[in-house]
């Protein structure tokens, strides 16, 4: 059986509901789904209750945007109740620091000649956790952009002339956290880190040593053959190759729910993996 590791609803930046995002996932036959919103957990619980009846379990989890030496990674956590918790707890401060950074975002955007409002933007935010995507969609929405990530382009991309950091919890952070939330961590679309080989293998060996359980080898927007390289890198340092798609609805319309572009398969063996890597 295939499940995906790495999916978002509408409580952070995908577009479907997250009840929704679920049914599909148990239409195309997945044993497994966690829902990985950005900065927050408060899609959970309608998750899993579409999930109660169906043939498929719900993996509670979260993605962060975490520094590590002045990289920003994006880490996944699985296996975080929706309840107050180390970790948990530290989520609200994140998306505080969304909303201080998309305010800068929108001020510099009416400086550019660009007349949305924050109001515009909350519009598009299906949840609590508010960011550039639905910034995009508001810029859509004014006519001044055709898709999403076109506004990424040249504004809101990293290092855009409307560009603005936000905070963010370092990687051993997140990881300390994540173990005292009874979570395991997995480092998100591990390429992200600009790094040769080398390097990288000493960036995933470091952070296993503080406690990191794997890296999404099985990515979907990597080629097979940089999946198989990097499960081997995982196999070697005692890493689990965890995967998923990273779908976001009609926010990345070229990725499904489980299959990605349509040749990922994450084996239901990835999270039993994980699974016994729980504090
Ligand atoms: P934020 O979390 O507010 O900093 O925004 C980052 C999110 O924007 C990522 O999680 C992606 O979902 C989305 N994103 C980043 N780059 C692009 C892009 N080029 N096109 C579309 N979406 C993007
Ligand atoms: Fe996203
Ligand atoms: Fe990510
Ligand atoms: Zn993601």
């Amino acid at each position: 059986m295939a499940v995906d590791l790495h999916v978002h609803s509408s409580a952070s930046d995908g577009t479907d509901p997250p009840g929704v995002v679920v049914a599909k996932a148990a239409e195309v036959g997945l044993s497994a789904l966690a829902l990985t919103d950005h900065d927050t957990l408060t899609g959970i619980p309608a998750a899993r209750s579409a999930a109660t009846g169906l043939p498929i379990e719900l993996i509670p989890g979260v993605e962060l945007s975490v520094d590590h030496a002045g990289m920003k990674i994006h880490m996944l956590a699985y296996f975080l109740e929706p309840t107050n918790g180390p970790l948990q707890d530290r989520l609200a401060e994140l998306r505080s620091g969304r909303n201080t950074r998309n305010q800068l975002i929108v001020r510099r955007l009416n400086e550019l000649g660009y007349s949305i409002t924050m109001e515009d933007v909350l519009h598009h935010a299906g949840g609590d956790a508010v960011g550039r995507p639905h910034i995009a969609d508001a810029l859509v929405e004014s006519g001044a952009f055709e898709a999403r990530s076109d506004a990424f382009v040249d504004l809101l991309g990293d290092g855009g002339s409307a560009y603005f950091e936000r905070m963010r919890l370092t990687a051993i952070e997140a990881i300390t956290l994540t173990t005292e939330s009874g979570g395991v961590t997995s480092i998100a679309h591990p390429l992200t880190i600009t790094a040769d080989a080398a390097t990288l293998r000493s960036i995933f060996e470091a952070l296993r040593n503080a406690g990191l359980a794997g890296i999404e080898a099985h990515y979907a927007e990597y080629p097979p053959a940089v999946r198989t390289q990097l499960a081997a890198v995982a196999a070697d340092l005692g890493l689990v190759a965890t995967g998923g798609s990273d779908y976001h609805g009609t926010g990345k319309p070229d990725l499904h729910i489980g299959s990605g572009r349509g040749d990922l398969v994450v084996p239901d063996s990835r999270l039993e993996e994980l699974r016994r890597r729980r504090p």
